[in-house]
């Protein structure tokens, strides 16, 4: 399949990674869209948060944790953070792997664009 997340997963294209496991990877936006902008993403392709299904329940559980990991060790816990799914084209999403972004370190506007 002609993935760039499950690229990225496989480490055949290269990006910066910030935290991995046997589940997730994370690892910094490309185009970031704020100071802190990191993509969580599971390791098992899913398209779309659409894809889900019951035993990917645990799996969701642990992104959350993991965004709260990542949230303490690098130091914007306090201040706060925004985690945004976009799903399918009306959305945005544009990458079809499932991913999460955790965006932080400016003010954040809503409603969002
Ligand atoms: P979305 O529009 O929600 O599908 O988000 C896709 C995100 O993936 C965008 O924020 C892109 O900047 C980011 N992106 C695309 N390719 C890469 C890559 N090779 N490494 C890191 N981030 C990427
Ligand atoms: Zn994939």
């Amino acid at each position: 399949m002609d993935c760039i997340f499950c690229k990225i997963v496989k480490k055949e294209i290269p990006s910066k990674v910030v935290y991995e496991d046997e589940k997730v990877v994370a690892f910094h936006d490309i185009n970031p869209q704020a100071p802190y902008h990191i993509l969580v993403i599971p390791k098992k392709h899913l398209s779309t948060l659409l894809d889900l299904t019951e035993e990917d329940k645990d799996l969701i559980g642990h992104i959350y944790l993991v965004i709260n990991k990542l949230a303490k060790d690098l130091g914007f816990a306090e201040r706060g953070y925004r985690v945004v799914v976009n799903c399918k084209e009306e959305a945005g999403q544009t990458v079809f792997h499932l991913h999460f972004h955790l965006l932080a370190g400016r003010t954040m506007g809503w409603p969002p664009g």
